[in-house]
């Protein structure tokens, strides 16, 4: 029972064949099941959806839509795990609602009645759900800082259970060596009593999305980095020159492209180490934060 309900939501994974990241749907989810764990809601409203869960598609979306919770809220219905449930409402003719309305109605939404009676029989399902939704559209590094700003804190155990098993400590070393153990971008390579600190091994294809443990798919970078290039503001192209998202601004904004853009990483010492092009061309595809087509 429990396996089938997890089941049921693998069909809304981010990154799909035709490679369009749409992380509204795993956003919307968490959000969903904070609300139950915390409070027992078991509906959650369009206002406080879109007043949490809209800044959250700003950072962790992508730039090829508007990002409004309203997608989501609507067409999870439409999945075929048939694990959602939606308010009565005016349908707009491709389908979505008409946001005025859902403000004014403050209209409900939530896990079909089937799903919520698993969550009621098994509790850590709510967990082990969670962890599948961030594993599958997320990479790790990103993972604290978006069940934080969902307000959805999990248990331990289950957390660390399921990430373990997916990690190659032999990937951190190799990657870290291959470097030089120091950042490909900005050369960082502080060390404490001769370790490498706050130097990381990031996967360019995340692991979920069947991005392998080795070195042409790994880079050495430093923590900020890290999470700049996980948050699709960094990426390196096929040429190895640093890309800066044009989606940044700001005083340092300015400096993050005026350093940066166009400048080369520093290399492996080997090129059989070189981050390898397809891999490079899934991370420009499905992560760097590109120029919108609207918004
Ligand atoms: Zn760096």
């Amino acid at each position: 029972m429990s396996e089938d309900v997890l089941d049921r939501f693998d069909s809304i994974r981010r990154f799909s064949r035709g490679g369009q990241a749409a992380p509204h749907k795993p956003l919307l989810l968490l959000y969903a099941l904070a609300q139950l764990k915390n409070e027992g809601a078991e509906r959650i409203t369009f206002n406080e959806a879109e007043k949490v869960v809209d800044p959250l598609l700003r950072t962790y979306g992508s730039f090829r839509k508007t990002p409004t919770v309203a997608h989501p809220f609507v067409r999870l219905a439409n999945d075929r795990g048939r694990f959602w449930w939606i308010e009565d409402h005016t349908k707009t003719p491709s389908g979505d609602l008409l946001i005025s309305e859902a403000r004014e109605r403050n209209l409900k939404a939530g896990f079909s009645e089937d799903v919520l009676q698993a969550f009621r029989e098994n509790p850590k399902l709510i967990d082990l759900l969670a962890i599948n939704l961030l594993d599958r559209n997320f990479p790790p590094s990103l993972h604290a800082d978006i069940l934080e700003r969902v307000g959805l804190h999990l248990g331990q155990d289950e957390f660390e259970a399921v990430l373990r098993r997916k990690r190659d400590p032999r990937f951190r070393v190799a990657v870290l060596s291959a470097y030089y153990e120091q950042c490909a971008i900005c050369r960082y390579d502080l060390r404490l009593n001769g370790a490498p600190v706050a130097l990381d091994a990031a996967h360019i294809k995340m692991h979920s999305a069947g991005g392998p443990d080795e070195v042409p798919n790994g880079l050495a970078l430093c923590s900020l980095h890290h999470k700049l290039f996980d948050l699709g503001v960094l990426t390196v192209d096929p040429k190895y020159e640093i890309l800066v998202s044009d989606h940044v601004v700001g005083e340092w904004g300015r400096r993050l492209q005026d350093s940066l853009h166009g400048k080369p990483i520093a290399l492996p010492r080997r090129d059989t180490d070189f981050p390898a092009e397809k891999y490079l061309t899934w991370h420009k595809r499905n992560i760097f934060k590109q120029a919108s087509v609207q918004s």
